[in-house]
């Protein structure tokens, strides 16, 4: 579905992408893995049309990508949801999720994914009409997971969703991104420093250290590999 192929981005003279290869297929969970400042945020922004690279390409279902405006990319169905959350504070949890599906025209449709979001994450549904600001984290992250779901997107990308959030949390959201990759056929892609919550989910990863891809492998291998393990898992 998704091709990087040995991408560059750049942002002024600072080169944060150095060749960057990865592969997500259709119907998997892809997860992307890597210290601070390794380059996986930058990786979104370059997928998104945000941060585009300066060299090598980026093909959805085969067709260049890597020039097509933010706006665009969202239509074609990959839809971002961003690190720290950001979702609108001083909109309701309704109007969050309403913003979410703007660039959709059915009805009944953008209705019937609101209900599918409500049922995913029930919460929501108590908070509908309360100020998207003066939710927890958890459930912001709920929020911004949901409104990327108005969407509609078949490649959904996750920028560290366990970010700041109590363990509790992170499994129950965790839980979600599968049944959510499972119900809905929606590919993942996720970046995550928590790389043992991540490998646990993933079907495959990659691992990212200044600016290159260093390891790709199933979640599996990943998790029992001794490198991995000592670097990222704390063991
Ligand atoms: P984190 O987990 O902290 O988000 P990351 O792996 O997502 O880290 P990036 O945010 O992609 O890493 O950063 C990659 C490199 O690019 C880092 O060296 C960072 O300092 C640099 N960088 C990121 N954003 C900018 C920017 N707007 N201007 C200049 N340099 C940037």
């Amino acid at each position: 579905m998704l091709k990087i192929q040995n991408i560059q981005t750049f942002y002024g003279n600072i080169q944060a992408l150095k060749d960057v290869s990865i592969e997500v297929k259709e119907g998997e969970i892809v997860a992307l893995i890597g210290a601070n400042g390794a380059g996986k945020t930058t990786t979104l922004m370059s997928i998104c049309g945000i941060t585009p690279p300066r060299h090598g390409e980026i093909l959805l279902d085969g067709d260049p990508i890597q020039n097509v405006s933010a706006d665009k990319i969202v239509q074609k169905g990959i839809v971002q949801v961003p690190e720290g959350r950001r979702i609108f504070p001083d909109l309701t949890v309704q109007e969050n999720l309403e913003m979410g599906a703007f660039l959709r025209k059915n009805k009944r449709l953008i209705q019937q994914d609101m209900n599918y979001v409500m049922t995913l994450f029930p919460i929501l549904e108590k908070r509908r009409t309360q100020l998207g600001g003066t939710l927890s984290g958890g459930e912001q992250q709920m929020l911004a997971i949901s409104r990327a779901l108005m969407a509609r997107p078949r490649l959904l990308l996750l920028d560290e969703p366990s970010l700041g959030l109590a363990p509790l949390i992170i499994k129950q959201i965790f839980e979600i991104i599968r049944q959510i990759n499972k119900e809905s056929n929606t590919t993942i892609f996720l970046v995550e420093q928590n790389a043992n919550q991540a490998l646990k989910l993933a079907d495959r990863g990659y691992v990212m250290e200044n600016g290159r891809i260093t390891l790709v492998d199933s979640a599996d291998n990943l998790l029992s590999n001794d490198d991995v393990r000592k670097a990222y898992l704390g063991l």
